[in-house]
């Protein structure tokens, strides 16, 4: 069986069509935003000590002295701070039994993904979407190198957001879920019945569903 990839899980536990789209989808290039905001989780320590003008021209999402608060909250709050700085590899390729794909940062003793998120944080914890992700970094990394990962650290570097979870048993479940849904897709799969998804998915014209966004485009143009 092949090995599914990361960001079809990251895809099918947002929803199953999306990922579905994306894999027929000639391979879309990010936008170079995307690339300058997963930057920016490699170089907290310049952040933390940058004046706010240089801070203000970076693809920051809050202004710079919050930006520097936040940091410097995880800084203190988090006990793998300094490995997330200078972690012992970065952007490796790791496959596992059932999954493959790019680990944002390997930090090791004891061995840990990290994964970089480019869009804004929940309130509390993390996206599912980014669970399901760290969940299948951890256990690729840890068949891979022959030792258990218990945890993972999901990063909103945008945001100076960094959040350590524990592989729970209800992360994992929800991991193995999503991979059978990635496996089980062999056509277009029913639309999510949580619209508000649908608001910020590119997809959305193409899969039929009429966002806020399109409807009020299409009023403007009626208007
Ligand atoms: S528009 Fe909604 S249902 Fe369609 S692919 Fe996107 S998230 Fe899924």
């Amino acid at each position: 069986m092949s090995l599914v990839t990361f960001s079809e899980l990251r895809s099918a536990a947002y929803c199953p069509r999306q990922c579905y789209y994306d894999r027929v989808a000639d391979g879309r290039e990010p936008p170079p935003r995307v690339e300058r905001i997963r930057e920016l989780a490699f170089r907290y320590a310049d952040s933390l000590t940058a004046d706010h003008e240089s801070l203000a021209s970076a693809p920051i999402a809050v202004d710079p002295a919050t930006y520097q608060a936040r940091l410097n909250r995880a800084r203190t709050t988090n006990d793998r701070w300094d490995d997330l700085c200078s972690p012992a590899d970065r952007e490796v390729l790791v496959a596992g039994r059932d999954c493959r794909g790019i680990v944002d940062k390997v930090l090791d003793s004891p061995l840990e993904p990290a994964v970089v998120a480019t869009g804004a944080p929940p309130d509390r914890g993390v996206w599912e979407t980014h669970s399901v992700t760290a969940v299948a970094a951890a256990k690729a990394l840890a068949w891979a190198n022959g030792e258990p990962v218990e945890t993972a650290t999901v990063e909103y570097p945008a945001h100076g957001v960094v959040r350590r979870i524990d592989l729970t048993t209800r992360r994992k479940a929800a991991y193995r879920r999503t991979l059978r849904t990635v496996r089980e897709i062999d056509g277009p799969p029913p639309r999510i019945d949580d619209r508000s998804k649908c608001e910020t998915c590119t997809y959305a014209p193409r899969c039929g569903v009429r966002t806020r966004t399109l409807r009020s485009r299409l009023e403007r143009r009626r208007g």
